[in-house]
């Protein structure tokens, strides 16, 4: 058996050649990191949920009309997405204050923002992800005009969508990242959502206790981040409705 081609690997994923031209299979690890990789774990079944519930995202998302790179899952901790080139920005929404731009601006956790407030990273791990401003971004060459025209109305049907989901289910969406790529059909290049979105890249809080649904759990030691993984699941479907601590998927 032939050994397939490895593409690129991450802090938490593998890209590997696809079957088709075009096409990546994009496997979830268990590998959590977190300030730029200095802290690190192995958490069992993290990749399981993550594969899970982006699926669960990008199809929704992709029942709205925001085109993704989703293709569809392969298996418990596989997908297959569409190739595209990565804008070299994380995009990150913001509904209430917390992480670092809490740090950043001295604003309590946990306050809401008068709007969505959009910023962007360089996508640079060496440098730390810098926060940037579409002057540096311009000037730059990393996005044009018209794409960050284009990102900044993805950004914020994604949040409308991603609120709208949590809130459902008694969550607090109160920030999110996500990576934007370029695909090109003909003489035209259209931007869509890659990479993938999960609590790995995203804030929730559940509404009634505030307690925390996501990453942080791992970055602050505040439990079981698969316990927290495995709730977010539990209540959007994703999982049987048990209280399972450990990941047992419908199909
Ligand atoms: O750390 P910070 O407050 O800037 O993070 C904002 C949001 O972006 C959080 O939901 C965090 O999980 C996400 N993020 C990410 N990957 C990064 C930086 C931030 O998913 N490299």
């Amino acid at each position: 058996m032939a050994r397939r081609k490895k593409i690129y690997e991450g802090k938490a994923k593998i890209l590997y050649e696809g079957p088709e031209p075009g096409t990546i299979v994009q496997y979830f690890k268990d590998d959590a990191t977190a300030f730029n990789a200095e802290k690190k774990d192995v958490i069992d079944g993290k990749g399981v949920l993550n594969n899970r519930l982006s699926e669960f995202f990008m199809n929704g998302l992709a029942q709205i009309g925001v085109p993704t790179h989703f293709i569809r899952r392969l298996n418990m901790r596989e997908q297959l997405v569409r190739s595209c080139e990565i804008v070299p920005l994380e995009v990150i929404v913001r509904n209430y204050a917390a992480g670092s731009m809490s740090k950043r601006l001295g604003i309590a956790e946990g306050t809401q923002l008068p709007r969505p407030i959009v910023e962007y990273c360089y996508k640079d791990d060496a440098l730390g992800d810098p926060l940037v401003t579409e002057e540096h971004i311009a000037a730059f060459g990393w996005a044009s005009q018209q794409d960050m025209e284009d990102i900044l109305s993805l950004a914020l049907r994604v949040n409308d969508f991603l609120s709208g989901v949590m809130l459902a289910v008694g969550i607090r969406l109160v920030d999110f990242k996500i990576e934007i790529g370029r695909v090109y059909d003909g003489d035209f290049q259209r931007l869509i959502i890659a990479d993938e979105i999960s609590p790995d890249s995203c804030r929730l809080w559940d509404i009634e206790t505030g307690q925390k649904l996501d990453k942080d759990v791992f970055r602050r030691d505040l439990g079981s981040l698969t316990d927290a993984y495995s709730e977010v699941a539990r209540r959007l479907g994703v999982l049987p409705q048990s209280n399972v601590s450990k990941p047992t998927l419908i199909n």
